[in-house]
């Protein structure tokens, strides 16, 4: 399997090009064709897998072929760190360059202010931690009903940092979009909070 072969925006196929990625790494060879068909997944992956890209480019590639205009959320990226998020909103960056597909953070230590504008501009994809994004959404009427990917990064870290009610309570937030989970290990307890949003999901571990 090649990016050329998944279907993809040509542009995101340059910008795959452009970052070097030249051939897709084993976790992306089977997550990324099973996202773009709308399923839900559970995916054991670690960080240096290259699972960042597993989905980004589904979101990249859903986002631009929506022609979603003005951009609304159609994507939410939850990780356990502010860090996390940083670097995802990175390669997301370089992934979507030149597409119509902007990104809003929602992380502490910036001012909320300036977040909740960047997402009322319009943007595609916002990615955050859990509890500002809980903050957020509990001060600002947001319209969530757009939003048809979730993914759910590092869900045993997420776990282990107590973002449990919060994850969920994100998830309720939404409605019944496609859940894309992450997780290095991949206990019972990922599988229930896993089981807890979707009743059919794959699991893929490689
Ligand atoms: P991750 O596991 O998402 O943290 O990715 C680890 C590193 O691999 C990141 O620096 C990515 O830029 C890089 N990477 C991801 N996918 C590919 C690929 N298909 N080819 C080359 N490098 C990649």
């Amino acid at each position: 399997l090649s990016f050329s072969s998944c279907n993809l925006p040509q542009r995101l196929l340059q910008n795959l090009e452009a970052s070097g990625y030249e051939m897709p790494t084993p976790v992306q060879m089977q997550a990324i064709p099973a996202a773009l068909t709308g399923q839900s997944m559970l995916v054991s992956a670690e960080t240096g897998s290259g699972k960042t890209a597993s989905f980004l480019v589904p979101i990249v590639s859903h986002c631009t072929k929506l022609k979603n205009n003005p951009q609304k959320p159609l994507a939410m990226v939850l990780e356990p760190t502010r860090e996390l998020c940083i670097q995802v909103e990175e390669q997301a960056k370089l992934l979507g360059k030149g597409l119509p597909f902007k990104t809003a953070l929602v992380v502490g230590g910036d001012a909320m202010a300036g977040q909740v504008y960047r997402i009322q501009q319009g943007v595609s994809m916002i990615v955050g931690t859990p509890g500002r994004l809980i903050d957020l959404l509990a001060k600002h009427d947001f319209e969530l009903d757009s939003i048809s990917i979730l993914v759910l990064d590092e869900v045993d870290c997420m776990i282990e940092r107590g973002f449990r009610e919060q994850v969920m309570q994100i998830f309720w937030a939404l409605s019944q979009p496609q859940v894309l989970m992450f997780s290095a290990t991949v206990s019972k307890e990922v599988e229930k909070v896993a089981s807890s949003m979707v009743k059919d999901f794959s699991v893929i571990s490689v």
